[in-house]
């Protein structure tokens, strides 16, 4: 596929210009490597985006902002802006394994030991490992700390039991970091621990959820005398808190530099869908004519999105935390993607009903972009909480 032209991400900013010379050295590369378009299917879209992951891994265009001790590049933020904004010009598959390579990764170098370190980072950094996120409960998602999941220390083992839910790609995943209480009696965030559990045991049973868009991304997790090595702790025991506080960190952080680029794309293929709609029928002058008046609305918002991650670029790039900002770039971002899929049904009419279509199943599939990774009630809140100073 060939790659589109920096016209669709609109003027460039200052400090990442379109001649920069590290976008100019990925782009080469990415036009000799071309790669076909994403299969509907999910197992083999799953396959064809670890595969992509394992070609770019194996030319060091993977975990660019990992430090070079662990493997990666050790680029600033705004040289990953870059990178992101230049594999979603040239289409390709989205990323996979980023529970590793964003959140896990990032918080072992953080807090988890020497050993550790060396025995994970290279397999999630070549995608020869795949990870999974084992913190959601039937009964706590958003209030994460009513927790029940409960580890044992017996000997050399934790002794896992309890139940994880909507793990997305557990059915794919060598490894679960799962967070669970392992102080009896503990409330809160006391007592917690995040432990790296392997998932192919007999403690472990992955049954997959079927969801609208026809996937099975996500499943239930049972833990059933799990077994964990007693050193496979990611920081401190009972400090599990501090661990997964650092791991939001850094989802709220890079959840918005991978997507604006890729959401200017898919909004160039939803105004073909208009075209096409509008050529043959399918839509009234009137309701193209709508649709045309969301598509530039889109536009607009997504450029907000696209200051949004180039001003958190900066400020990380000089040393600043994100905190709560993290949280608005995360509403945005979220929304954004929802109303995108609901712009594609109604330019693409009727046809935007029919299943086995990339557009129907984008559509589908954004419904859940206002929930994971924190919903955007949560997000609101934070937003009042913490940056407006308004009370609880
Ligand atoms: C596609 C997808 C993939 C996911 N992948 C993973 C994964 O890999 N690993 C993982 O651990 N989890 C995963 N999740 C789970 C996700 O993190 C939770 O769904 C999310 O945190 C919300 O929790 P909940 O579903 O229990 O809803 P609840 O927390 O029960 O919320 C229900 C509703 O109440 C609202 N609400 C809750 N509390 C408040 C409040 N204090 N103020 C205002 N409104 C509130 C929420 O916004 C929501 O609308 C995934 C979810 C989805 C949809």
């Amino acid at each position: 596929m060939t790659s589109l032209d920096h016209q669709v991400l609109g003027p460039a900013f200052a400090q990442t210009p379109y001649d920069h010379p590290f976008r100019v050295e990925l782009r080469a590369w990415l036009a000799e490597h071309p790669v076909d378009p994403e299969p509907l299917d999910q197992d083999a879209r799953f396959r064809h985006r670890r595969d992509w992951h394992r070609t770019m891994a194996g030319n060091g265009w993977v975990g660019l902002h990992w430090p070079v001790e662990h493997g990666g590049r050790g680029v600033d933020p705004l040289t990953q802006f870059m990178y992101y904004e230049e594999v979603a010009l040239a289409a390709t598959p989205e990323p996979v394994n980023t529970p590793g390579l964003i959140l896990l990764g990032p918080t072992l170098m953080a807090h988890g030991s020497a050993e550790l370190k060396a025995r994970f980072l290279p397999g999630i950094l070549s995608g020869d490992e795949m990870w999974c996120q084992g913190f959601s409960e039937p009964d706590s998602g958003s209030d994460l700390a009513s927790l029940r999941t409960r580890a044992e220390l017996v000997g050399d083992e934790w002794i896992v039991n309890g139940q994880k839910i909507w793990t997305t790609f557990a059915q794919y995943a060598d490894y679960c970091f799962v967070l669970c209480r392992t102080e009896a009696g503990s409330e809160r965030h006391r007592g917690l621990t995040l432990l790296i559990c392997p998932v192919d045991q007999d403690g472990v049973t992955v049954r997959p959820i079927r969801q609208i868009s026809g996937d099975n991304e996500f499943s239930e997790v049972f833990l059933d005398d799990a077994r964990v090595p007693k050193d496979w702790v990611v920081g401190e025991v009972g400090q599990g808190w501090s661990a997964a506080m650092t791991l939001f960190q850094f989802e709220r952080g890079d959840q918005g530099y991978t997507d604006h680029a890729r959401m200017l794309v898919h909004l160039l293929d939803c105004e073909d869908a208009l075209r096409v709609a509008e050529a043959d029928g399918t839509l009234t002058v009137d309701r193209a004519a709508d649709a045309r008046r969301v598509q530039r609305d889109l536009w607009v918002r997504i450029q907000e999105l696209r200051h949004l991650n180039y001003r958190g670029a900066v400020l990380a790039k000089a040393g600043q935390e994100l905190g709560a900002v993290g949280s608005m770039t995360n509403l945005v971002w979220g929304e954004l993607e929802k109303d995108l899929g609901s712009a594609f049904a109604e330019a693409s009419g009727a046809r935007s009903l029919v299943l086995g279509r990339h557009d129907t199943h984008a559509r589908l599939a954004s419904r859940a972009a206002s929930i994971y990774s924190g919903t955007s009630e949560i997000q609101r809140n934070i937003i009042a909480e913490r940056l407006l100073g308004l009370p609880k």
